[in-house]
């Protein structure tokens, strides 16, 4: 259940350990700024986990006992549907649909709008040709457009939000 107690995914940050990629990508999709280690790590991820105040997300028994007096939350799922459920429940986050696919999902930066014209010949001919909402990877200079992504996701997030609303 979520009421006006709940913050929204600009506030609250993360980080994840190896077996959570997927995971990751997700509260990327969601707008959450969600960190990935993709080797373990611990002292790196400690480190940056009290430095930006980043909660750690994971699967990994052992390394909850390391990460003591900082905030954790162990996921208890293998399921990407469950995990999600999880961290919205027990967060008390409500996962909000104006800040989906803010982040690109490969970098965790804040995409950035841009002007039709600006990606003329960068992206297939049909798509400049039918979309008109572009946004740019500052990073990785990829460009996202609502179909690029957006359709095939579009029936999770749903089935998420519905069932923390
Ligand atoms: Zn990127």
């Amino acid at each position: 259940m979520c009421r006006q107690d709940c913050i929204s995914g600009a506030i609250m940050k993360f980080i994840l350990t190896p077996e959570l990629g997927r995971l990751a990508k997700w509260l990327r999709i969601f707008g959450f700024d969600a960190v990935y280690v993709s080797e373990t790590n611990y002292a790196f991820l400690l480190i940056r986990a009290l430095r930006d105040n980043r909660i750690i997300l994971t699967r990994n028994s052992s390394f909850i006992n390391k990460a003591k007096g900082i905030r954790l939350l162990r996921i208890k799922s293998e399921q990407l549907n469950q995990q999600l459920r999880q961290i919205f429940r027990e967060l008390k986050l409500k996962p909000n649909p104006e800040e989906m696919f803010s982040r690109c999902v490969i970098c965790n930066v804040v995409l950035e709008k841009v002007d039709k014209q600006y990606i003329k010949g960068m992206v297939p001919e049909y798509v400049f040709m039918t979309q008109e909402i572009f946004f740019l990877c500052p990073s990785c200079r990829r460009i996202y457009w609502s179909g690029s992504h957006w359709g095939n996701v579009s029936r999770v997030a749903e089935s998420v939000i519905t069932d923390t609303e």
